[in-house]
């Protein structure tokens, strides 16, 4: 049949091959390191002020990003002094901008912020979420619905204004979400800090509106993946939970133990860079070891 011609005519044709290169490590300038870069690189990250968001952001500095970090405005006083501190320290432009991502003219207008502070945008972490006190299987519809609007919409509002800056500017990029271990597994632990209900929905959302990105925006160049944390020592427990709590928390984890915001900020970085450039549509979970059983 002609598509067997065709095929093999193909499998002949040294310059469809000559995109795979097999040995780049010979070229002696060539470092893979370089691969984790992001020099030059324009970048935002949402819930920048909580533990894993300042740490991403830290990272993508540390990489060589400007970072806008982006959060509610009742986190000024923390956002301000932390922009200072990371761009004093890496030599990189971090700055700090004020949007509620389950609001759409407020994220309308953090485009053009972030289009006037960076330029453009090359990766996203999108990252803003809460786990609201009440969110059981009985819960009141208002706790459902500020998940939902927080979570799941913030999510999709603050992925539009990203694909549409990238498209715009006629260039592609990484969208990295965060999930949770909440969106592939019950976690109906008891002594656990806070039920998740409408939480491990909205975590699912995320993580399937990523998979769904990743197929209609491959051809522009947009990458889009998810990040799932198991349970990660951050603003989420701080305070909220005792030693005994933390024993039943763990015990489920092969590890038995909590993660921390750097081993998150790591795993984002990955996915961020062009180290993770054949990665698309995917979830990387960075739990432990917890989704195992
Ligand atoms: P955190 O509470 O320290 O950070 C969350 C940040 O989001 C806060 O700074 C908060 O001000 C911001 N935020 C809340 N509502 C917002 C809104 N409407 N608009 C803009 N910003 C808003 O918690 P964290 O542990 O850093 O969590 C970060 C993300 O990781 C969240 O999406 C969380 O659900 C997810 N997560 C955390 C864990 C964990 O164990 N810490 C596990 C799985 C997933």
């Amino acid at each position: 049949p002609p598509h067997r011609t065709e095929r093999r005519n193909r499998m002949t044709d040294a310059t469809i091959f000559d995109q795979y290169p097999l040995d780049q490590w010979k070229d002696p300038a060539h470092r893979i390191m370089d691969r984790f870069s992001l020099a030059g690189k324009k970048g935002f990250v949402t819930g920048g002020a909580g533990g894993l968001g300042r740490n991403v952001t830290a990272a993508w500095a540390e990489a060589g990003a400007d970072v806008a970090i982006v959060d509610l405005p009742r986190t000024k006083e923390t956002l301000e002094p932390l922009a200072q501190e990371l761009s004093e320290r890496y030599g990189v432009k971090v700055v700090p901008l004020y949007c509620d991502v389950s609001d759409k003219e407020q994220v309308d207008a953090l485009k053009t912020s972030l289009v006037d502070e960076l330029g453009t945008v090359d990766v996203a972490f999108i990252n803003a979420g809460v786990n609201v006190p009440g969110d059981d299987a009985d819960e009141p519809y208002e706790v459902w619905q500020k998940t939902i609007d927080i979570n799941l919409t913030g999510a999709y509002l603050t992925a539009q204004i990203t694909q549409h800056i990238m498209r715009e500017h006629g260039h592609g990029g990484s969208l990295v979400f965060t999930s949770s271990l909440s969106a592939h597994n019950a976690n109906f632990i008891a002594g656990g800090p806070s039920p998740v209900a409408a939480y491990g929905a909205s975590k699912a959302g995320i993580y399937e509106y990523a998979r769904y990105l990743a197929a209609a925006l491959a051809p522009y160049g947009i990458r889009s993946n998810a990040v799932s944390p198991g349970y990660v020592w951050s603003g989420i427990f701080e305070g909220r939970i005792v030693p005994e709590a933390h024993d039943v928390m763990t015990a489920p984890v092969p590890m038995h133990r909590f993660g921390t915001n750097e081993e998150i900020a790591t795993a984002v970085l990955f996915l961020a860079s062009d180290a993770s450039s054949y990665v698309t549509g995917t979830n990387l979970q960075v739990d432990g070891g917890y989704s195992v059983y």
